[in-house]
């Protein structure tokens, strides 16, 4: 018998701690909804639609919303308006969601894949930089997880190099970059409101921008050409004869419910990040053990998940997911994280379509798949005393690594 509960120890725990119900529900957007319902005005720049495009830019300081089905048609959007296609290379992180990096492919460009910086896990700004070439068309840095991305100097190696800037902020909805809205920086900045994410209405998506040309060009490219003035059926004019224009629209129905969330989202960022606070307190001085550091002038941040990394040298041959196991018996269910995209099991892309830069990304390698391990957002959402037990058991598990041996 030993001190974890995996090996028959007693549990910090004695039922599962419950993660925050998620998505958030609201009455007032139930009503909505039914009122939307019998407007019959559900798609095609409908009110609801235009209303949550402005509060959402409002919000992260930019001009213009343009929302879509999902926060991989953004991404795609936004390459399309920047010009990038066949020939050009855009430079994204080893480790993201694929989906960063496969719309470099949906526009014909090649996605070369840089190293992340070990502390952040975002893209190493000087990573980035020697991996430009004369190709180098446009870069997507990720806002990951629970850390923003080093954006003033990402902004500055672009604006030297004349190079495209689009933000993924599909982890930071609400995040702040010395006190900036994510996004807002970059030439356009591309969210995600799927399931999962910290806004949500199942599946859509936002791009945010100031400027007013590529505004006209990203929404003519999710709505087949038509500018925002179109009525159904009605276009006043025609978009740029090589912009390839697609229907990536969303409905009203995902609007309504996104924008039901947005004026709650500053109480949910300052409750996550109160108790990542808590966490980061807990499992501090833990030999073997640390937490991705949050982005180095980000207020608030906007917390995807929180992420655990557990020292190689210490884990040995303990995989992440005996980790897992040994967290679970204790209370709480975990989860590894992303590892590099160019070894994803989704990921297909032929030798050729694709260039990791530097032949490997040995940071991305080491940390996904093997030792990190996730805690998604809901569990931030706990009341303080069940994130203190969260805390309690992360730190047990490291303080009895041995055991798992
Ligand atoms: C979720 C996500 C996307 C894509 O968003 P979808 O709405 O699922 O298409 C893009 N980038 C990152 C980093 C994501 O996590």
């Amino acid at each position: 018998m030993g001190n974890l509960a995996i090996n028959g120890g007693i549990p910090v725990c004695d039922e599962m701690i419950k993660p925050m119900a998620w998505p958030p529900l609201f009455e007032e957007t139930a009503d909505k909804l039914k009122e939307l319902y019998f407007s019959r005005q559900w798609s095609f720049n409908c009110q609801a639609e235009q209303d949550f495009s402005r509060e959402f830019a409002d919000y992260h300081g930019a001009k213009h919303g343009i929302f879509m089905a999902n926060g991989t048609v953004t991404l795609e959007c936004a390459l399309l308006a920047g010009g990038i296609g066949a020939g050009d290379e855009v430079i994204v992180p080893a480790l993201t969601w694929i989906a960063t990096a496969m719309v470099v492919r949906y526009v014909g460009a090649i996605p070369v894949f840089v190293d992340i910086d070990p502390e952040t896990l975002c893209m190493d700004p000087e990573k980035m930089e020697a991996a430009i070439t004369a190709k180098t068309k446009a870069v997507i840095p990720v806002h990951l997880y629970g850390s923003m991305a080093d954006i003033d100097k990402i902004k500055e190696i672009t604006d030297k190099h004349g190079l495209f800037l689009i933000e993924d902020c599909a982890h930071m909805q609400g995040g702040k970059w010395n006190e900036r809205g994510v996004g807002s920086w970059g030439d356009v900045g591309s969210f995600s409101f799927q399931q999962s994410k910290t806004l949500s209405c199942g599946e859509g998506g936002i791009c945010i921008t100031n400027d007013d040309k590529l505004a006209d060009l990203i929404y003519r490219a999710k709505h087949i050409g038509y500018d925002t003035l179109a009525w159904q059926g009605g276009a006043n004019n025609g978009p740029p004869v090589d912009l390839p224009c697609h229907n990536y629209r969303s409905t009203g129905f995902q609007a309504l419910i996104v924008s039901g969330q947005l004026p709650a989202l500053p109480g949910l960022l300052d409750k996550y990040n109160k108790n990542a606070d808590v966490l980061r307190e807990k499992v501090s001085g833990i030999t073997g053990l640390r937490v991705q550091k949050k982005g180095r002038l980000a207020s608030p941040q906007g917390y995807y998940g929180m992420t655990f990394l557990f020292d190689r040298e210490i884990l040995n041959d303990i995989s992440f997911q005996t980790i897992i196991e040994a967290c679970r018996a204790e209370g709480v269910q975990l989860a590894g994280t992303y590892g590099p995209v160019y070894q994803h099991m989704l990921f297909n892309l032929q030798e050729g379509d694709y260039r990791i830069d530097g032949g490997s990304c040995p940071i991305s390698e080491g940390i996904g798949f093997e030792r990190a391990i996730f805690m998604p957002h809901p569990y931030l959402g706990c009341e303080k005393a069940a994130v203190e037990k969260i805390g309690d058991i992360i730190v047990k598990v490291a303080n009895n690594i041995k055991e798992l041996k």
